[in-house]
């Protein structure tokens, strides 16, 4: 082991070992690391491009049902198109596997397609191996890379936010984190509310119609897998500057109001996997963006402000003072 070794997180690993600066020839034009997607200009077209994976017991459970892990896999993949702004064009499929479980396939296979088809993104390639075991034990790793396309120098990203850019949601954050947080016994969950929160977990839904609509008037966006807080400060980091949200501005599903306050803070500010876009617009759009309820049928609410300043997000209460958000989901955090 290296003597000078330092602590490192999920995204300092990434910049430390992975970030490179060579100087390449004849390399495709490109934006690359520390976005939702990165855009690789490839003569008149732009291409965008994202690669995420999901392993069994970190993003999903031993016993979750494989139709849904079919679905979900293509669906937080189909989310980062949505937050550049892309229309789905292709989609490659890395799996590895414990064994041939043809019943799990079969209901894999059935949710993949029906998301492959639902979003019109085929799927061109991938490859299979078999998961190696360790100490009696084997699991499944799904790594999907989906591309999308994008009108010639355009597409959103997390590096445009300016002071005075209003800051939207789309529906109901922290829904997810409810569904987990009551499996771990951490949320009180009205048994009532169990089904709905975890279809929110289950079954995210890719927003890419509604990524399309603000790819010409929003500054910057990113969508939500770490928790809102988490990433919401990407896009602060990204763009150089501070936000200000509120936290009786925040949308609450009706289940997430049966929970307590502390609760509710702790799913929508911090908890992840909810798949919706948080994204940052001037004010001469409000009226536009709030069309887009009725046209896409998928509430957006406007949460905060953009201001100047290199910080943090500040969530301020309904009394004026600051709540301090628990921090988001760090692989290695
Ligand atoms: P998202 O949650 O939107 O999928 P991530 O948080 O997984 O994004 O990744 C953040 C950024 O780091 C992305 O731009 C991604 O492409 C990049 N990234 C992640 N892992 C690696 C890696 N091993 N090598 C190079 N880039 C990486
Ligand atoms: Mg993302």
């Amino acid at each position: 082991m290296e003597k000078d070794q330092i602590t490192l997180d999920e995204f300092g690993l990434i910049d430390r070992f992975f970030v490179q600066s060579f100087d390449f020839k004849n390399r495709w034009p490109f934006q690359g690391v520390g976005d939702d997607c990165a855009f690789l200009d490839v003569g008149d077209r732009r291409i965008a491009v994202s690669a995420d994976m999901m392993s069994q017991s970190t993003h999903f459970l031993d016993e979750a049902d494989p139709y849904t892990v079919g679905r979900k896999a293509l669906a937080v993949n189909l989310s980062d198109l949505a937050a550049a702004g892309a229309t789905p064009k292709a989609f490659f499929l890395s799996i590895s596997l414990p064994k041939i479980d043809q019943q799990w396939l079969s209901e894999f296979s059935r949710g993949l397609n029906e998301e492959s088809l639902r979003y019109n993104c085929p799927l061109c390639g991938g490859d299979t191996t078999k998961a190696p075991l360790v100490r009696g034990q084997s699991k499944y790793t799904i790594a999907i890379t989906v591309m999308g396309e994008l009108p010639l120098g355009q597409g959103l990203n997390r590096r445009g936010a300016l002071p005075g850019d209003d800051i939207w949601v789309t529906g109901t954050p922290g829904d997810a984190y409810a569904a987990l947080g009551d499996i771990w016994g951490q949320i009180k969950v009205h048994p009532d509310d169990r089904l709905y929160f975890q279809s929110r977990m289950n079954l995210p839904i890719p927003r890419i119609k509604f990524g399309e609509a603000i790819r010409d008037i929003a500054h910057a966006s990113a969508d939500i897998s770490d928790g809102l807080c988490g990433d919401l400060n990407h896009i602060l980091q990204s763009s150089k500057v501070t936000a200000k949200v509120y936290w009786d501005w925040l949308p609450k599903s009706e289940a997430m109001r049966r929970l307590t306050k502390e609760e509710q803070q702790r799913c929508i500010l911090s908890g992840g996997d909810d798949y919706e876009l948080i994204f940052t617009a001037p004010k001469m759009y409000r009226e536009r963006i709030q069309k887009l309820n009725d046209i896409f049928g998928c509430q957006v609410t406007r949460i905060g402000f953009i201001v100047e300043g290199t910080g943090s997000v500040q969530i301020i209460d309904s009394n004026g003072s600051e709540i301090s958000a628990l921090p988001s989901f760090n692989h290695f955090g």
